[in-house]
């Protein structure tokens, strides 16, 4: 016999990395009961298997300026509620081209439009603070506000905050599937066959979400979805010891990036490859070429003998709207309510970061969504911790 509990009112969401613990502090500051199913350790996938770099949004703001501010915003968030997360005596990013000021100077004039601050370095400051880099690759620079940061500091902040505030975490819990009754959700069924009753089901479920309750996101006859599931993947090379203390990134070409982590170099590039959902986590031969090649520009005299060196590859998912138009371009925080898809199922939402960074944001969303569907648009509710508002 199954076993049952909870009572119908509970929120239920499925996943404990930034979006669900986010989301949960949100809704439990807004008077509702929360539970929090992860079917690992909290933050087990994507959130603590990424670069660490929190971005300031000047990667995105020449072409999407909203994003760039969104980014901006959340950073200030994180910093005000978990300065911790910000890897210890390591500085602010530097953006480096190899040409002249022209293509820093187009950027800085999007900088300016979202408000972000910046410093421009001179060439004795570049050679101080990127001492490693070959100069012909950092002819201009700029220091912007982005960090390099530890996501599991702020995982396990956000997951206290939770608790704080009432909500239920259940790690080692795994969500089989939705209880769905008369086409509303009614609940979720666990592998230890209990089952779970909830007044709405929220699925912050990273790469699974589309494998796992694929009937929410099959097409159906005659109803376009608004929304495609985008899995999306990209390599990081680790090179320990850490050759350069300040993260930097490269706005020319393939915008290689550099994050220092704890005594290590974490490299990345800005390519994002659209994989099949199912698509292990497998080095591709070419990205790993092409990070060589890469690090070979920047450190043409090699990182020395006795660097040790590992790469990994990994995947995400953007929930692309019909509107959006590259993937990886513009990674927004998205919510679907599965009420107005295909599906037509009440009860419950999909919620998706875009990216690490802009988790606070997201939250917040989830938090209006939530009270507009239970129609309790109008309750008080307590400042986030993460605020940077004077009350
Ligand atoms: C290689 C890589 C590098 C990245 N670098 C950065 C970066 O530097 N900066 C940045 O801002 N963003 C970065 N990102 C993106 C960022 O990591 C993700 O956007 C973010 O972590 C997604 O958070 P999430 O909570 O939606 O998903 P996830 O972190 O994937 O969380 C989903 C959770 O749901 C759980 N779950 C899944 N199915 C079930 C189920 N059936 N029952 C119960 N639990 C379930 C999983 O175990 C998991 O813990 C990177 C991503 C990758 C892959």
């Amino acid at each position: 016999m199954p076993q049952q509990s909870h009572t119908s009112e509970r929120i239920v969401i499925v996943g404990g990395g930034f979006a669900g613990l986010s989301s949960a502090v949100r809704l439990a500051q807004a008077g509702l009961p929360v539970t929090v199913l992860e079917q690992s350790k909290l933050g087990y996938a994507a959130s603590t298997r990424n670069q660490g770099w929190l971005q300031s949004g000047a990667w995105f703001a020449p072409h999407h300026p909203q994003l760039a501010r969104l980014c901006y915003d959340s950073l200030q968030e994180t910093l005000q509620f978990c300065p911790g997360c910000v890897e210890p005596g390591y500085g602010s990013m530097i953006y480096i081209s190899s040409s002249e000021q022209s293509a820093l100077d187009g950027c800085t004039q999007a900088f300016e439009q979202v408000g972000l601050p910046y410093d421009r370095l001179s060439a004795i400051e570049l050679d101080q603070s990127l001492p490693t880099v070959a100069p012909q690759q950092r002819r201009s620079g700029l220091r912007l506000p982005d960090r390099a940061f530890r996501p599991e500091v702020l995982l396990s902040d956000l997951a206290a905050a939770a608790r704080n505030s009432g909500v239920e975490i259940r790690s080692e819990t795994h969500v089989d599937r939705l209880l769905v009754e008369d086409g509303a959700v009614s609940g979720v069924s666990v592998r230890s066959q209990e089952q779970i009753r909830a007044r709405m089901v929220i699925l912050a479920a990273g790469t699974s979400s589309g494998l796992s309750f694929s009937q929410l996101f099959e097409p159906s006859a005659g109803r376009q979805s608004d929304y495609q599931l985008v899995n999306l993947k990209t390599h990081l090379r680790l090179v320990r010891p850490e050759v350069n203390c300040d993260p930097f990134c490269v706005i020319d070409a393939v915008g290689v990036n550099h994050l220092p982590h704890f005594g290590t170099s974490v490299f990345g590039t800005s390519r994002w490859k659209v994989v099949a959902p199912s698509d292990d986590e497998q080095i591709d031969a070419d990205e790993a070429r092409l990070l060589d090649a890469q690090l070979d520009l920047l450190f043409p005299d090699g990182l020395g003998a006795d660097h040790e060196v590992q790469d990994w590859a990994g995947t995400t998912v953007q929930a692309m709207h019909v509107d959006q138009i590259q993937p990886g371009d513009a990674p927004l925080p998205t919510i679907i309510d599965h009420s107005l898809e295909p599906c037509r199922v009440d009860n419950v939402i999909s919620i998706f970061p875009g990216r690490a960074t802009l988790w606070s944001h997201l939250a917040e969303k989830v938090r209006v969504t939530v009270l507009d569907c239970l129609g309790s648009r109008s309750v008080e509710t307590a400042r986030p911790p993460w605020s940077v508002t004077k009350p």
